[in-house]
């Protein structure tokens, strides 16, 4: 058994440093995967009831010569780590733009969906950054959504409500994205400027079987209601699910179901847009 125990031990510690070297080397590597255009970002779209895209959202992709694809969950929390996410972020911001002005020159115009991180949102000099880049592309700001998580509410919910509403001014929108998984309550939600709410696929992937996760998204469905906002749902996968979050009252559906996100030149060939 004592053998056994040290055995466990041995691979714990190998599997530990296997992932400071796994993180180490993402480092790096994100940083030359700026500079030599390896980061791409993709369009995944979001369809109303009759199957019609009202939006997408966009979601970045690293294609590493080296590597199979690295996931933006593995990458994304790197980043966010080493402070990497704030150049990053700066780049999704302008690609965000400039995908929304090719989309109106091609005559398919749609409001396109951004993940801002929590630490980008609070660089003292986001507002004057989104301004700068909407000023600049010729974007219109009212097509322009930034998808928050709730983590942004935990701490200085007056500085993060003053920013939003500085944010707002401008025209762009606000959705809270994986809405369910962290900090909610309805006294906050109220007095933020919100457009939409993003119900976390978690809760999407077993309703409606799951008595419980049915239940969570028709509380999230009938209190977004009340408060006057849009709901998507994420991760829909089956045909059950998105009749179901049709049935429930969810404005629009974005999942494997309907299409994969993809690069924005696909995007403009299907007949989705
Ligand atoms: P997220 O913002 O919650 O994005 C939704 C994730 O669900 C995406 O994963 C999307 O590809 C995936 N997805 C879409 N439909 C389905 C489905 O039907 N089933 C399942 N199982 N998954 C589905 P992705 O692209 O791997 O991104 C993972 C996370 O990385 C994102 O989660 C987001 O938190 C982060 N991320 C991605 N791009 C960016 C970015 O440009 N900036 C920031 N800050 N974060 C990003
Ligand atoms: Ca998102
Ligand atoms: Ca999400
Ligand atoms: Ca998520």
């Amino acid at each position: 058994a004592k053998s056994a125990g040290r055995n466990q031990i041995a691979f714990f510690e190998s599997a530990m440093q296997f992932e400071v070297e796994q993180r180490l080397t993402i480092e790096r590597d994100l940083a030359e995967a700026m500079a030599s255009n390896q980061l791409q970002m993709y369009l995944q779209p979001q369809v109303d009831c009759e199957g019609q895209a009202v939006g997408a959202e966009l979601l970045m992709r690293w294609n590493h010569p080296g590597r199979s694809e690295v996931s933006p969950a593995i990458f994304i929390p790197v980043a966010e780590e080493s402070g990497m996410i704030l150049r990053l972020g700066d780049w999704v911001l302008r690609q965000g733009c400039l995908t929304l002005v090719r989309l109106a020159e091609a005559g398919k115009a749609m409001p396109i969906s951004i993940n801002v991180s929590p630490k980008q949102f609070r660089q003292s000099d986001f507002v004057e950054k989104v301004r700068a880049v909407l000023d600049e592309t010729g974007a219109p700001p009212s097509l322009l959504i930034l998808e928050v998580t709730e983590g942004l509410l935990i701490d200085n919910l007056e500085d993060t409500i003053a920013r939003m509403l500085q944010l707002t001014s401008l025209g762009v929108r606000f959705s809270i994205d994986d809405f369910g998984t962290g900090y909610s309550s309805l006294a906050y939600l109220k007095r933020l400027p919100l457009y939409e709410l993003k119900i976390d696929k978690s809760f999407v992937q077993d309703a409606p079987a799951d008595p419980s996760d049915t239940a969570i998204v028709q509380s999230i469905l009938s209190m977004a209601k009340h408060l006057g906002l849009r709901v998507v749902a994420e991760g829909v996968e089956t045909r059950e699910q998105a009749d179901f979050l049709i049935a429930s009252g969810c404005d629009s559906l974005q999942g494997y179901l309907f299409a994969r996100p993809m690069p924005v030149s696909e995007w403009l060939e299907t007949g989705l847009c």
